[in-house]
């Protein structure tokens, strides 16, 4: 591999791998220098449908001889069609359109503080969140992740959030007082390790907003728009929200998020109280509205449950049989993580020489995340390059144990 000696202009706030890529097809990508790996990273959970699908790019392609974008001083046709779509697939009555996962979420944040300030309690605006979250990394989202290590250098953190132990009904019960306005929690933390809190969990979250006049949030960014299995997490969770945010598999690759809401929690969001110059543009709105195309034709969650049956099978035995690199599978649908011995990020590197793209986590996890519509013989070709970067991780452990 040729490495560039040209100094970067980009902002050096990412970790980048020394691989550029310049075209995609479904789960494969061919890199600048014509190598082809597959792509277990769907960009973090976005590519939901793959690279370069074909009813994709024609929506798009189509969309953009018509209106790249228009402001929201006028109706949107064509965004009225997909809010109904989620809507009709959703708990949602409401939908708001931006651009971004931690848009998605201020919006959300937002209309929960709003809720009760329109109902004369503005003293209601703090938010309980969870260890181990990720919510995003503007000022809200990130004092609402709460890590230290996303908020060290940026101020105090904004005010409002309680952050509690994933899983400690107990001390949510202790968080809530006169001041809290809702929940704030993944279905699935993603970021955090693939981290899933038990439906029995979600269920008592549920019953302490419901005993408590608050509003429950789910922030299914990541776990939403089919990647758990089903369009949206909290289906197989049994318990249903009052806010949600989705953003990015929404758009297919095209930036679009959204925070879908029940209409008596969106109450308080009247004309002026919120805004997007390019939320839900035409060109998002088109892409946003092919992805929906294909997902919700017959069949499509199942080839992905089916998908994810057999990944998380195949994930187990090669767990079995390297119990020196690795130790335990976790998740849900194709948002599936794998708990490395060695450090995630060793395991994350040999399987790109391995040419197999996949996403680090917390709590030292690598997150296998192929697009929705991989194939079986896909899944076995990625199985294989695992075991062969397990040979390779165990071989060298050995021999600096040996040194
Ligand atoms: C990625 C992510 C976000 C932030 O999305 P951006 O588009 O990067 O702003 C928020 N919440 C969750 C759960 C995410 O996975």
């Amino acid at each position: 591999m040729t490495k560039s000696a040209t100094p970067s202009h980009l902002l050096p706030v990412f970790a980048r791998a020394d691989v550029g890529f310049e075209r995609g097809e479904g789960a494969w990508l061919v890199s600048t220098d014509g190598d082809r790996y597959l792509d277990f990273t769907s960009g973090v959970a976005v590519n939901a449908l793959g690279h370069a699908h074909p009813h994709l790019v024609a929506a798009l392609q189509e969309q953009a001889t018509k209106l790249w974008h228009m402001s929201n001083l006028f109706k949107s046709p064509d965004g009225e069609r997909l809010a109904a779509r989620l809507c009709e697939q959703s708990f949602a009555d409401m939908v708001f359109f931006c651009n971004s996962g931690a848009e998605a979420m201020e919006c959300c944040i937002k209309l929960t503080r709003r809720y009760h300030a329109m109902k004369g309690h503005p003293e209601r605006y703090r938010i309980i969140t969870f260890e181990g979250a990720f919510h995003g990394r503007t000022l809200a989202t990130l004092a609402a992740t709460g890590a230290a290590k996303y908020l060290e250098g940026f101020g105090p953190p904004m005010d409002g959030f309680d952050q509690v132990p994933l899983g400690d009904i107990e001390a949510v019960k202790k968080a809530v007082g006169p001041n809290t306005a809702g929940i704030l929690i993944e279905p699935l933390q993603g970021e955090g390790g693939v981290r899933a809190p038990s439906n029995a969990f979600l269920k008592s979250l549920r019953q302490i907003c419901d005993d408590n006049g608050l509003l429950l949030v789910f922030d299914e960014v990541q776990t939403g728009m089919g990647r758990t299995g089903e369009l949206f997490a909290y289906k197989r969770t049994g318990v249903t929200p009052d806010v949600m945010s989705l953003a990015k598999a929404l758009g297919g690759g095209f930036p679009i998020g959204a925070c879908l809401a029940t209409a008596e929690a969106a109450s308080g969001m009247t004309p002026g109280s919120h805004g997007s110059t390019f939320g839900g543009n035409p060109l998002a709105v088109a892409a946003a509205n092919a992805v929906l195309d294909v997902m919700l034709k017959p069949g499509f969650f199942d080839h992905a449950q089916k998908m994810s049956l057999l990944l998380k099978q195949k994930l187990a035995s090669v767990v079995d049989r390297h119990r020196d690199v690795l130790s335990e599978v976790r998740g849900e649908g194709l948002l599936l993580g794998v708990k490395a011995v060695v450090p995630a990020g060793d395991l994350v590197n040999a399987l790109r020489d391995e040419k197999l793209l996949t996403v680090g986590a917390g709590d030292n996890v690598v997150r296998f995340l192929p697009p929705l519509i991989v194939t079986e013989a896909e899944l076995d070709e990625a199985v294989q390059r695992l075991e062969r970067a397990c040979v390779t991780l165990a071989g060298q452990t050995k021999k600096e144990a040996a040194q």
